[in-house]
């Protein structure tokens, strides 16, 4: 029985791209799901690895749908792998309390992360104190910023300002990829667009951060609707469009949608938030008391680590935060 991907879905139709094909529209076969996973309570998503059968008129039927590694509701993706989290340095400002959510939700939902910082071009050298400790640094001869340096090649020469280099530094120690991007001028890009092949992922963030510039840069011949008016108004494709996947040059698929920009806590408990902040986990395994919220506990490794300076202040408050909200959606519920 023949195999493939479900790239499209739209009013009832699935559109499968046969496996071993490359996506273009005339290779996707239309099918209907089979009435029994209607009774089951199962549609098939985008996403989906499915077996069909082809019919006469040269339509099909999807028969049995693979197994999922991850499902999404909002996009409706499944075996998604990697959700790129979209945040501009400025315009808007870089908000890492956003960030923090964004990856809380993603470990939640067990995806891989990675952070995609855009606008690089906007950063304001000379509204920051970093240009006169570049100046020190280069006067000992070491190269200006090189953790900035290794995100972009095209960025190498830029010094960046201190705020941003210690967040791609605090990111990346926590483990997560971090690219700092500017589509307008093209650095970066090459970088995002490597990350990506042969996975499904998907681009989450705020409105205007640059998730379609940054979708139209990496995949030739894509043109999305960009600037973050026509979105407001809902005459953005993004509002209304179902959700496609688009081929990358290599071989993985990215969403054609903005991902989710919403979030909420409602699926997560309060024990559980803990875990979805990564570098805390071998701290919190020997935490005095099992279940420790990393609060006022006695005991508690989490805190002591945020006071040694192992785990960034931000993140801990973040944490804090978090840990508020939930407990006050909790009591609306
Ligand atoms: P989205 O809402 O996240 O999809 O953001 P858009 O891609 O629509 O971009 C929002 C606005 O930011 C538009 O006016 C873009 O031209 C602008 N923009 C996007 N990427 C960059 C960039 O790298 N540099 C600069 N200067 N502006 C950008
Ligand atoms: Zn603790």
């Amino acid at each position: 029985m023949p195999q493939g991907l479900i790239v499209k879905a739209l009013s009832g139709y699935y559109y499968v791209l046969p496996e071993g094909s490359r996506l273009g529209s005339d290779s996707l076969v239309q099918c209907r799901a089979r009435g029994v996973f209607k009774k089951r309570g199962i549609s098939p998503l985008v996403g989906d690895r499915v077996k069909y059968e082809t019919t006469d008129n040269g339509e099909g039927t999807v028969t049995e749908i693979d197994p999922r590694t991850s499902e999404m509701i909002r996009p409706p993706i499944a075996n998604v792998d990697t959700a790129m989290l979209v945040f501009s340095v400025v315009e808007p400002d870089l908000n890492l309390q956003l960030l923090d959510k964004f990856l809380v939700h993603i470990e939640n939902t067990g995806l891989h992360a990675a952070i995609c910082l855009t606008k690089a071009d906007l950063v304001d050298l000379a509204d920051d104190s970093s240009e006169e400790s570049a100046a020190e640094s280069m006067e000992e001869g070491e190269a200006v910023q090189t953790t900035a340096s290794s995100a972009s090649a095209g960025l190498v020469a830029t010094p960046m300002p201190d705020w941003l280099t210690d967040a791609v530094e605090l990111y990346r120690k926590i483990g997560y990829p971090v690219m700092l991007t500017s589509s307008r001028q093209g650095e970066g890009v090459d970088q995002v667009a490597e990350y990506l092949d042969g996975k499904i992922s998907v681009f989450a963030g705020q409105s205007g951060v640059g998730k379609s510039s940054m979708l139209n840069a990496i995949v030739a011949g894509l043109d999305l609707q960009t600037n973050e008016i026509s979105h407001r108004l809902g005459r953005g494709k993004h509002t209304t469009r179902h959700v496609e996947l688009i081929s990358l040059a290599k071989g993985g698929y990215v969403a054609d949608t903005p991902g989710f920009s919403q979030l909420d806590f409602v699926e997560l408990e309060a024990e559980d938030l803990g875990s979805c902040f990564r570098e805390f986990q071998s701290y919190a395994e020997t935490c005095k008391f099992r279940g420790c919220l990393h609060l006022h506990e006695p005991g508690c490794k989490v805190r002591d680590a945020v006071e040694q300076g192992e785990i960034a202040v931000s993140r801990y408050e973040h944490y804090l935060q978090f840990l508020q909200e939930m407990k006050e959606k909790k009591r609306r519920y």
